[in-house]
């Protein structure tokens, strides 16, 4: 009785000459390209049309509906109370989805804070708010010394470069 033994084939060893030729032509279509990589902070790459990160408030446009509270699905916004009667934002003409609204007015002084330590992007508060008072934007530079995460609703409406780190 004859065992079935199958013939491994080994493969073959390129010359040490050729793997190197190789090597150096590898190398060598790389080496007058554009570098992929940029030298953060000092550089900055493009940034995708559709990239979104930090999320900036509009408090002249906030009704204080409490809807992006209640849509978040990680419990990164709570309502806080933030008095603008004295900054003259109370009532204006705003636009939401149902057409211009006279006179609208946030009664309870409501205003979204946002967690970004929890905050997923998901644009789920954009998408529901009435009156595009909150929304995403490009803005991805939020790296912070102090301990919370949380943008007040004032921090909100500041550019990050003012927002106290
Ligand atoms: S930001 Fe928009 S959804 Fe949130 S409380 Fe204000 S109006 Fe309502
Ligand atoms: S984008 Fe952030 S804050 Fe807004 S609903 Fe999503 S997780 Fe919540």
């Amino acid at each position: 009785m004859t065992a079935n033994v199958k013939e491994i084939e080994i493969p073959k060893k390129p010359l040490p000459l050729i793997g190197e030729i190789q090597t150096m032509y590898h190398v060598g279509k790389f080496i007058f390209k554009k570098p992929v990589t940029v030298q953060y902070p000092e550089e900055k790459g493009d940034i995708p049309e559709r990239f979104r990160y930090r999320i900036f408030l509009s408090p002249e446009s906030c009704i204080g509906c409490t809807l992006c509270q209640q849509i978040c699905p990680n419990h990164s916004i709570k309502m806080e109370v933030w008095d603008l009667s004295s900054q003259n934002t109370g009532a204006h003409a705003i636009k939401t989805a149902r057409g211009v609204r006279e006179n609208a007015q946030n009664k309870r002084h409501l205003y979204p804070d946002v967690n970004f330590g929890t905050c997923t992007v998901c644009r789920n508060c954009e998408e529901i708010c009435p009156t595009n008072a909150i929304y995403l934007t490009h803005e991805f530079e939020t790296a912070r010394t102090r301990n919370s995460f949380t943008y007040s609703p004032q921090e909100l409406t500041m550019q990050e470069k003012d927002v106290i780190k």
